[in-house]
């Protein structure tokens, strides 16, 4: 059968301004979604509504803009999406791939808070989370075309994972694989920092009927600790107003050969013909040897 045609998409959390990190994922989903004469999908990720900073999804759009990321069709919200949602887990529900859940954390220490097989819950909860039912012997394998084969034993490395928090927030990895699935989403370009949740996605693919989309996990920007650079407080913000410095950057993080114009729209059009995803690199960059411009 033909392939679908390529979409790809960026799908930034709405936790602050739009970073280095999450430039990288922006310009290489959509460097590789234009080579392939394909779309880029913008989706707001803000199910999470404790990280949310007010403003910081607009502002993320703005920057996007400013950067000359041209996005196709409508940007999708995930908060728009508490319907969707909420059917896709009544089916799971009812067809016993999900249950409820009143384990605490405490209750899943022994395990290192990994829900393998029987709830251990000591006392009902008000809040219960509504978890996935890991099927025995799940192991998933996948090719990732930059970090190359992946497998992972999700019945005991992972356990049975959250669809639904006790917070009554929707998990990620519910609302990720409903999105990619309803968006008809064919490749995945994200930062490595997920590289360790696509199994689950996958698993939740295979259970939901979708499709597996191809996935690509980009170098993840590590600071001098070593530690995910935008999990810190203090993630440069990529500069809306000056994008030549953020886009040398995050070129350069992602292996590629400089390219030396002026404009952004001039950059970008140079990139689409010039990136070649064997060059970025397998394994996180420290972001002290890139050089980040500063402003
Ligand atoms: N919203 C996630 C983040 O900002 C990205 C999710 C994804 O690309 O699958 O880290």
């Amino acid at each position: 059968s033909p392939e679908a045609p390529y979409r790809g998409r960026f799908a930034p959390s709405p936790t602050g301004a739009l970073h280095a990190g999450s430039l990288i994922a922006a310009l290489g989903s959509w460097v590789l979604a234009r080579q392939a004469h394909g779309e880029w999908r913008v989706r707001i990720e803000d199910v999470d509504r404790l990280r949310e900073v007010g403003g910081a999804a607009t502002s993320q759009l703005d920057t996007l803009q400013a950067f000359g990321f041209d996005r196709d069709g409508d940007v999708l919200v995930q908060s728009t999406r508490d319907a969707r949602y909420a059917a896709v887990l009544d089916g799971l529900l009812a067809r016993g791939d999900a249950f409820v859940c009143h384990c605490s954390r405490a209750d899943l220490a022994a395990t290192d808070g990994r829900h393998l097989g029987a709830c251990r819950a000591r006392a009902p909860r008000l809040d219960p989370a509504i978890r996935l039912r890991v099927p025995p012997d799940t192991r998933i394998e996948f090719v990732d075309a930059i970090r190359g084969p992946q497998v992972q034993q999700v019945d005991t490395e992972v356990g049975d994972f959250v669809l639904k928090r006790a917070d009554g927030f929707w998990a990620y990895q519910l609302a990720v694989v409903v999105d990619d699935g309803d968006q008809g989403i064919t490749d995945v370009v994200r930062g490595a920092d997920l590289l360790d949740s696509t199994a689950r996605q996958i698993l939740l693919q295979r259970m939901l009927r979708l499709p597996t989309p191809k996935y690509a996990h980009l170098p993840l920007l590590l600071d001098a600790d070593g530690r995910k650079l935008s999990k810190s407080a203090d993630a440069p913000a990529v500069d809306a107003r000056d994008p030549m410095p953020g886009l040398h950057f995050a070129w350069r993080v992602l292996g590629q050969q400089p390219i030396a114009v002026g404009t952004p729209g001039e950059f970008l059009a140079h990139a689409v013909d010039r990136f070649r995803l064997d060059r970025v690199p397998r394994h996180d960059v420290g972001i002290a040897a890139m050089h980040y411009p500063s402003h």
